[in-house]
């Protein structure tokens, strides 16, 4: 079954100027689902005028209430509709239909109700002097982008447009062209929620042709991206010289260590969660294991031995825990590593190759779920961002050095540390290069908590107010009294 998605312009549903249209492929089958506008720089032009024209309109005069209103009634109406959101996230991605229906839908849903609350709860400065007042005031900044990667797709542009909304911005969200589809059926949510036109518009296509054009539009005032660092640093260039404010959420090779004093069941149940969540491909995934060497020969194990029973392939039995991958290059790109890891004297303990699955699911990039231990880590598969189920593993004799190792990487994103330790726990919490650092659990997320990464892995930070301040100006008011 396939499916003609549209663009989203002023509230209207419309093709592309070109008439031009490629394939959304299904990764877990290789079928068609859906044919995706090929926009270019004339859809981009049309959704931000509609954006600032809905800036000029109804939408720009919205009060603080009416755009929480607007946010509750999107989170309600995709509770709804979750089962129907879960299956079309699950067969855009091919990841498991439970992670869809228990992570990525309820998360979105929960982002909209979040931001509704952080704006009816929001407040901002007084600061009296002695003949004067100061009071600080939000002001929506206009037209923003919302640039969205493959991996987590409504989850992480709910993110981003729950805050823009709320906050009093128009939005041209660009998802990615690998998976369309969930944006394509918020964007019908929001159309059907009768929202003030262009407050919410949505540009399908490549990056390249309307990513690209999207940053350069001179009315954007700020780009909000997640994806990759090569894509954020292309993305950081073209937005700079016209000082458009500038998220960066990006790559990460993130450290899980393990200290002999963890609890080891716990930490090789973190470890696995961390390793393998979504096929190994989110930006905040432990893929460079660290264990303290007198437990990591039983560590490596029992790691072993739950890697090798985690249940791959078909994303729509909600037994699976591993899908495919998002598609046959990126899993040549990740097999690639594996090789690599075998040249470099790494021995395979699970995994490393293709499993054997029953039609439909034999044409689709789905791969075993691999464990490499005996590498320097040092070596490209142990450093570089893989972003998929496959996870290294180290050991270490101190402290210093597990601290040293787990920063010697391009990318600060995120660690977990594994100890009963307290004060080892602090310890490594403030000298650890991550944005975020979880001890004893993996991706407890608080949506009010700072998020993003150090190093390569971004610059600026959203959540919470840090997404308040980055879809605002905040302007001070003085009065002389
Ligand atoms: P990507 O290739 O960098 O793409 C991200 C988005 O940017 C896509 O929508 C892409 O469109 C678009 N894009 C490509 N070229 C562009 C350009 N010149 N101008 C503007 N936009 C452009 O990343 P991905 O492969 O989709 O996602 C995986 C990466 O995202 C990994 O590195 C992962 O770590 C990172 N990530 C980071 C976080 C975080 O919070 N730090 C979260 C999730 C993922 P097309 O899809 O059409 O190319």
């Amino acid at each position: 079954m396939s499916v003609v998605l549209s663009n989203l312009i002023g509230g209207e549903a419309v093709p592309p100027d070109n008439d031009e249209w490629f394939d959304d492929i299904a990764p877990a089958t290789g079928d068609v689902i859906a044919r995706i506008p090929r926009s270019g720089p004339s859809d981009v032009d049309h959704a931000v005028l509609a954006a600032l024209g809905a800036m000029d309109g109804s939408w720009g005069s919205a009060s603080t209430a009416e755009r929480a209103e607007l946010c509750d009634d999107i989170a309600a109406a995709i509770e709804v509709r979750l089962d129907e959101f879960a299956e079309l996230e699950s067969r855009d991605t091919g990841k498991p239909i439970s992670f869809a229906r228990n992570v990525d839908i309820p998360r979105s849903i929960a982002n909209f109700r979040f931001y509704a609350g952080a704006v009816r709860h929001d407040e901002t400065g007084f600061h009296p002097m002695a003949d004067a007042i100061n009071y600080t005031v939000r002001q929506p900044l206009g037209a923003v982008a919302l640039i969205t990667p493959w991996n987590l797709p409504l989850y992480l542009l709910s993110w981003k447009a729950a805050a823009a909304l709320a906050t009093g911005n128009a939005i041209v969200a660009k998802p990615s062209e690998l998976t369309p589809c969930t944006a394509d059926a918020l964007a019908d949510v929001i159309a059907n929620l009768g929202a003030p036109a262009g407050a919410f518009n949505v540009v399908h296509g490549y990056g390249a042709e309307v990513g690209q054009a999207l940053v350069e539009h001179p009315d954007i005032k700020a780009v909000s991206f997640t994806g990759g660092t090569v894509t954020g640093r292309r993305v950081a260039a073209t937005a700079a010289p016209q000082l458009k404010k500038l998220s960066l959420e990006l790559g990460g090779k993130n450290p899980t260590i393990v200290f002999a004093d963890a609890d080891i069941d716990l930490a090789v149940e973190g470890a696995v969660r961390a390793g393998f969540s979504n096929t190994g491909q989110i930006c905040l995934c432990g893929s460079r294991i660290l264990v303290e060497r007198s437990i990591f020969a039983e560590f490596t194990d029992r790691l072993v031995e739950q890697v090798g029973q985690m249940v791959v392939g078909a994303p729509d039995d909600p037994n699976t825990q591993v899908g495919s991958l998002i598609g046959p290059d990126h899993r040549s790109k990740v097999e690639a590593y594996i090789e690599l890891a075998r040249q470099d004297g790494g021995t395979i303990r699970c995994g490393g190759k293709r499993p054997d699955l029953p039609a439909p699911w034999d044409g689709g990039a789905f791969l075993e779920p691999t464990v490499i231990t005996g590498l320097d880590p040092g070596c490209r598969t142990a450093t570089e961002e893989i972003f998929g189920p496959v996870v290294t593993v180290h050991p270490f004799d101190s402290e210093e050095e597990a601290v040293g190792l787990a920063n010697a990487v391009e990318y600060g994103l995120a660690a977990s540390v594994w100890t009963e330790d307290l004060r080892r726990a602090h310890r490594v919490a403030a000298t650890v290069q991550a944005g975020m650092v979880w001890v004893n659990t993996w991706l407890h997320r608080d949506l009010r908590v700072p998020f993003g990464g150090m190093k390569n892995s971004g610059v600026g930070r959203e959540g919470g107010r840090w997404s308040l301040d980055f879809f605002t100006d905040q302007r001070n008011i003085c009065i002389k009294l």
